[in-house]
């Protein structure tokens, strides 16, 4: 099959590659592809992020919003790439979402932009759209890259494995280059085969990893492809250990892994026990309900352990009028009335789920990985901002910003070179005949979620981790003879990044030894099951 060519190959079309597209459609002469594996350019986690996206507010300033990232990054978050954040992220909102893309913030009576309150942000300063500011964001963004001539978006298209040379080549004498990246092997889940995309940049934008935990607020597509395709092509990845656990998901049947946002507590809701008791202030008595995300998960964690509860509840019906909670938090209110749960009158029933990948691909920057050509943006890509605990509403603004910043780097490089298609071998799938059986899918994908919930989850000790490496390592030598004796699916190319994340996730949190921000190991204490 004819490859298809570009200047740029962007894969992923969350708010960092749809950032990085459109800043570099600017340039009529060059020509981006952009894929995503959803049906839908919008599907995305960004589709979901519902508390907002940070920028300054009245009484603030850069060095404000760096110490409120460095302190929640406990001691890991890197001071040159956090003042990037907060120096240029808050013009780009501006530039980018709204006055080019058009996304209509929330704004007071008097027509001045409303700013709220999240955890561990000393002042009010993240800009919303009610309750659903990622949907609004990606939904402009989408429509302006639309607009673009010189971009192409291709759904339904699945990146199997990044191409590499020296991996990839024909010409044997290319192991002595170094580690170069030449597009993607992606499989079109209509046409049910695989193609090569060629191009002189790729962009890895493929966003977070929560679905390999068993809770999570994730949605589907969140498997970690991208930081187990740069792992296999050489690249360096770092901090994997950092998987930030979101306190306050629904725990009512029907609706779990539903994300009840930050900014309820912002707004005044109070974590209780089940029999109304306030325990926040016992575990952090300076932020109390407003401490960071680590803090508030693992003492919800340890309520729910030391006394056996299912859950806690997060009462926000005390602090808001009802007609106020309906305007500030519609979608909340309506899926919990959904589930026959009144948040004007009940409080919520909440438990903690994967929520954010900290680590991911060591980044540079202007967002370069260390393999040659390749960059990586957004929540797959750990340029340090994040450290070893990312502050609310950061993470919508840093795939904007390294998102824009990739673009930017690739436009001053100039003329970008393509691979010629004779150098690259075609996807081999001869004598495959057999399809995946979803069966064998499920199970396994089921085996890893359990597996890094119970041995890689909110609480890690030497035991659990040594479980976790040799569960998941013979699962992934299982899965590689599944991935090569059978015709590939999305879901089989899922199931293989899955595995891999997986692996890469474990094998960093066994390494480090010590509790920081969210990596959190308990040898002293058992090893009772979370
Ligand atoms: C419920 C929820 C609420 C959140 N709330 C907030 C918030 O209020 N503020 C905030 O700052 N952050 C929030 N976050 C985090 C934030 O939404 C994400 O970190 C951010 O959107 C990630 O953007 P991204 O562009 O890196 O990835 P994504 O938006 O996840 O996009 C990834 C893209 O890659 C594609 N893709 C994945 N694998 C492949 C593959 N193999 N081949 C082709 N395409 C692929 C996907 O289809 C998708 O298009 C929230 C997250 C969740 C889940």
């Amino acid at each position: 099959m004819t490859p298809v060519r570009a200047d740029v190959l962007v894969i992923g079309c969350g708010i960092a590659g749809a950032a990085t597209a459109l800043r570099l459609a600017q340039d009529r002469e060059r020509q981006v592809v952009v894929i995503t594996r959803a049906s839908e350019p919008e599907e995305s986690n960004t589709r979901y992020a519902q508390g907002g996206i940070v920028t300054l507010g009245e009484e603030d300033s850069p060095d404000l919003l760096v110490d409120d990232i460095l302190a929640a990054g406990a001691g890991l978050s890197l001071p040159s790439t956090a003042r990037i954040i907060a120096e240029q992220g808050p013009a780009l909102v501006h530039e980018m979402l709204i006055e080019y893309c058009g996304v209509s913030f929330d704004r007071a009576s008097d027509g001045q932009l409303s700013f709220g309150q999240e955890a561990a942000h000393t002042c009010p300063r993240i800009l919303h759209v009610g309750d659903s500011t990622g949907k609004a964001i990606i939904q402009a963004m989408v429509a302006a890259l639309r607009a673009q001539p010189n971009v192409q978006i291709v759904p339904a298209a699945t990146a199997v494995d990044l191409i590499t040379f020296p991996h990839h080549a024909n010409d044997p004498l290319s192991v002595y280059e170094p580690i170069t990246c030449y597009g993607a092997y992606v499989y079109e889940q209509e046409r049910r085969s695989v193609r090569r995309y060629l191009a002189g940049k790729t962009i890895l934008a493929t966003g977070g990893l929560g679905r390999i935990y068993r809770h999570t607020t994730n949605p589907e597509g969140a498997r970690g492809d991208g930081l187990a395709m740069a792992y296999r092509a050489g690249a360096r990845v770092i901090n994997a250990e950092y998987v930030q656990f979101h306190p306050t998901t629904l725990a009512v049947p029907g609706g779990q892994g539903f994300l009840i946002s930050e900014a309820v507590r912002g707004e005044g809701g109070r974590l209780l026990t089940p029999s109304g008791e306030a325990f926040m202030a016992r575990y952090d008595p300076e932020w109390g309900d407003l401490a960071s995300r680590d803090v508030v998960s693992r003492a919800i964690h340890q309520e729910m352990v030391e006394n056996g509860y299912a859950h806690v509840l997060l009462d926000i019906h005390s602090a808001m009028s009802a007609d106020a909670i309906r305007e500030r938090f519609p979608t909340i209110h309506a899926r919990c009335l959904s589930l026959g749960l009144d948040i004007t009158r009940q409080s919520i029933p909440v438990v903690p789920a994967a929520h954010y990948f900290c680590g991911g691909v060591w980044t540079d920057e202007w967002a370069r990985a260390s393999v040659q050509n390749l960059y990586t943006v957004g929540e797959v890509a750990c340029n340090g901002v994040h450290g070893a605990n990312r502050l609310a509403s950061t993470s919508l603004v840093d795939g904007l910003v390294w998102g824009v910043r990739a673009a930017q780097d690739i436009v001053r490089c100039g003329v970008v070179d393509q691979v010629a298609p004779d150098e690259v071998p075609r996807w081999e799938e001869e004598g495959l005949e057999e399809d995946a059986d979803p069966a064998l899918i499920w199970r396994d994908i089921r085996t890893i979620q359990h597996t890094m919930w119970h041995y890689v989850g909110l609480v890690r000790s030497t035991k659990r981790l040594a479980r976790a490496m040799r569960d998941l390592y013979h699962l992934k030598e299982d899965i590689e003879v599944f991935y090569r004796t059978t015709r590939v699916n999305d879901a089989l190319i899922g199931l293989r990044h899955s595995v891999q994340a997986a692996l890469i996730i474990a094998a960093a949190a066994q390494h480090n030894r010590s509790s920081r921000g969210c990596h959190y190991r308990d040898d002293t204490k058992g090893t009772a099951v979370i």
